[in-house]
């Protein structure tokens, strides 16, 4: 190690710990109410030990294949985990019971063969919907417009319980400008809580990335997903 050595995964995410409760105080909220997911795709589990060894308690995975061995190596920790990432249905049947919430359900289909899988093992499945807020063509996720009409839809599905929303705003050039999209996400949350349709919670809400997860606490996330802030450059 030379003297020039990247700071340290538990320095970064002590700071990101005190970056969010400045954020949420700055704006009147609980801090206790934002939770931080650590996204480590492309992590090794031997870095993603010194992040749970400095405090992280939540990780996020992306990929069914990677998730899998990692939840295994990880077992005797106390880390509970979340998938973020966008979810195949054929891979369904292989996660139900692994993730504490998925964040990106972004079909009707989906959902369904989550309830359908979920049902088979006897639980109940935690998701949030993830909406496409900046309308991008190659971006998955439910239009804002269609919302409403769709969560009632899948209201009634016995083993899937809707407990917010999610999103990934396009790229901005500063954190700044991401902020319309993270009024827009709680907003359309607001909206979807006045229906009060049965069995639908918006609780909440999966916003904010390395880059602009401070805006997102102060527009009201609860969860933030923070990869390379925490774990450095991905370079795969
Ligand atoms: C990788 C990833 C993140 C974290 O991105 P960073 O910019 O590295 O913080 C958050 N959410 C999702 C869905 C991701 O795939």
């Amino acid at each position: 190690m030379n003297v020039f050595a990247e700071e340290s995964i538990a320095a970064r995410v002590r700071g990101i710990l005190s970056n969010v409760r400045a954020a949420a105080e700055k704006s009147g909220r609980d801090p206790s109410r934002v939770r931080l997911v650590a996204a480590t795709k492309t992590v090794s589990v031997e870095r993603i030990r010194e992040g749970v060894n400095a405090g992280l308690s939540l990780l996020g995975e992306n990929r069914v294949q990677e998730a899998l061995p990692k939840i295994e190596a990880l077992a005797q920790t106390q880390v509970r985990w979340h998938f973020i990432g966008q979810l195949q249905r054929r891979k369904v049947r292989s996660i139900i019971g692994l993730f504490d919430l998925i964040h990106s359900i972004d079909s009707l289909e989906l959902a369904h063969e989550i309830d359908r899988r979920a049902g088979e093992a006897g639980l109940v499945q935690d998701v949030l919907l993830e909406v496409n807020v900046g309308g991008e063509s190659t971006k998955a996720g439910f239009r804002p417009d269609d919302l409403i009409r769709l969560v009632a839809t899948m209201a009634p599905l016995t083993h899937l319980h809707i407990k917010g929303l999610m999103a990934i705003p396009p790229p901005t050039v500063d954190a700044e400008s991401a902020r319309p999209y993270f009024i827009q996400l709680r907003e359309l949350a607001q909206a979807v809580a006045a229906e009060t349709i049965p069995g639908v919670m918006m609780d909440e809400l999966s916003m904010g990335m390395s880059n602009d997860y401070a805006i997102a606490v102060e527009e009201g996330a609860t969860l933030v997903r923070v990869g390379s802030a925490i774990f450095g450059v991905r370079h795969v």
